[in-house]
């Protein structure tokens, strides 16, 4: 959620993993927000919302018991007991500042999101007084979906009962991998015997959807590991799997390492294997049953499994977001809060909402976003563009189409434009191609 290495690099076209980040997560690109338009999120702020556009909490934890290699999240691994608690402080403080503001009004929340970082890092009292904090400050009893990141090694029987009673619905494991050497190398501080010992508490006690990250080209990965990791996967029988396949941005301490041996190729597999790995991954869940939501999803049961957080913000939702660096977004427009932890808790302790940078969007630029994010599903439906935008997609973005059609990777129904599964493994590297002018690097 709060990375930067987004959006801004060229696509991968070679075959080799080269050092940039490539995967969309928003749109326009986060280099576009800027200081100067912060003053249009407080105008956002200080106006009523729409009662109808759903609304959403999102809640950075900063905090990671090592910092792994290939990561380009804002974590701190260092901090101490009182610094955690002076954090926690801070951001129950910021969400005091947002409860009088008028875009909020009589809302209720639909969904909350716990990132990072490791939510999983706090203690099942911070944990439990942080949410009581949030409770008696927001619209909290029509929530949806309450999602939690964790990491395996985090997760003892207290923590996961505590974070069962807050009311998370969803629970996402960050698993990576099994194999023990992988995870070590990889700078990882979880091991497998946690993942098993986490996961089956877990399930005993009754969290109604458990989610599963894995990431498809880790350093040291193998055909015989992956599909070991696939196995072992399955054999758990989450409700959903989540697979990235691995890049290396540059503020990665493996592409620093990289650039100071001169190397121009990380030490990771190509993208043609890591596709070749999520495509047998899918088709090892399919045959279990799985349908494949998105270029990156697997769920068991498409009719009760959802991903509540995922499907509003791609369509538009508000976003209240909280704590340093976090993404958010009311009105169309976006925010972002201060990058370092210094500011963010120096101006909250002057009362002041710590936004760093602001981008309110066009009507064009909706669009363009939600064509980007829908994409990532596989299909766009004409239709729903159609309805919101008046614009038929087929016209707007003939061209698109046209050139992504040429490579075979896409079918335009009269009602949808559906991506193939080859599609599907290499949807990020069409996205840029959606972006306006003024967005494109020059000479793409
Ligand atoms: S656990 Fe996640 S957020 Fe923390 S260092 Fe590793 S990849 Fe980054």
């Amino acid at each position: 959620m709060t990375t930067e290495s987004v959006a801004t690099t060229p696509t991968p076209q070679q075959k080799e993993t080269k050092g940039g980040g490539y995967f969309v997560s928003n749109y326009p690109p986060f280099n576009f927000w800027s200081k100067d338009k912060v003053s249009a999120i407080h105008q956002a702020l200080d106006n009523p919302g729409d009662p109808d556009t759903p609304l959403g909490l999102y809640l950075h934890i900063p905090f990671c018991r090592k910092r792994c290699h290939f990561c380009y999240y804002k974590v701190y691994t260092d901090k101490n007991s009182s610094e955690i608690r002076n954090y926690i402080d801070g951001m129950t403080h910021e969400m005091e500042m947002y409860a009088g503001k008028k875009v909020l009004g009589d809302r209720h929340l639909q969904y909350v999101y716990f990132g990072g970082g490791t939510p999983s890092f706090l203690s099942p009292h911070q944990l439990t007084n942080l949410v009581a904090t949030l409770k008696s400050t927001l619209h909290w009893d029509r929530v949806e979906e309450v999602t939690f990141e964790c990491e395996p090694g985090t997760l003892t029987e207290a923590k996961l009962e505590a974070i069962r009673e807050i009311g998370v619905t969803r629970l996402s494991l960050g698993i990576e991998n099994y194999d023990d050497h992988i995870l070590e190398i990889n700078g990882r501080a979880h091991r497998s015997p946690e993942i098993r010992r986490a996961y089956d508490f877990a399930r005993s006690i009754g969290f109604p959807q458990i989610n599963i990250d894995l990431i498809a080209g880790m350093i040291g990965e193998t055909d015989e590991n992956w599909t070991e990791c696939v196995q072992r996967t399955l054999n758990l029988e989450p409700d959903s799997i989540t697979i990235y396949q691995m890049e290396i941005p540059f503020n990665t301490t493996i592409y620093k390492e990289m650039k100071e041996k001169g190397e121009t190729t990380a030490p990771v597999a190509d993208w043609e294997t890591k596709r070749r790995w999520v495509d047998e991954a899918f088709s090892a869940l399919e045959e279990r049953g799985y349908s494949i939501s998105s270029a990156y999803t697997a769920v068991k049961n498409p009719e009760t499994t959802r991903f509540v957080y995922r499907d509003s913000l791609w369509s538009g939702a508000d976003m209240l977001a909280l704590g340093v660096s976090s993404f958010g977004q009311f009105k169309g427009v976006h925010y972002q809060n201060e990058k370092d932890d210094g500011p963010y808790l120096g101006r909250v302790h002057k009362d002041e909402i710590p936004i760093n940078r602001a981008h309110p969007m066009t009507e064009e630029e909706k669009l363009v976003r939600e064509v980007i994010l829908h994409f990532k599903k596989g299909h766009l439906d004409r239709g729903y563009f159609q309805d919101k935008f008046n614009v038929d997609i087929y016209e707007r973005f003939k061209e698109n189409f046209a050139e992504i059609q040429k490579e075979g990777y896409l079918t335009l129904n009269e009602d949808q434009a559906v991506l193939n599964r080859q599609g599907l493994l290499r949807v990020d590297t069409f996205l840029h191609s959606f972006f306006l002018p003024e967005h494109t690097p020059v000479g793409k």
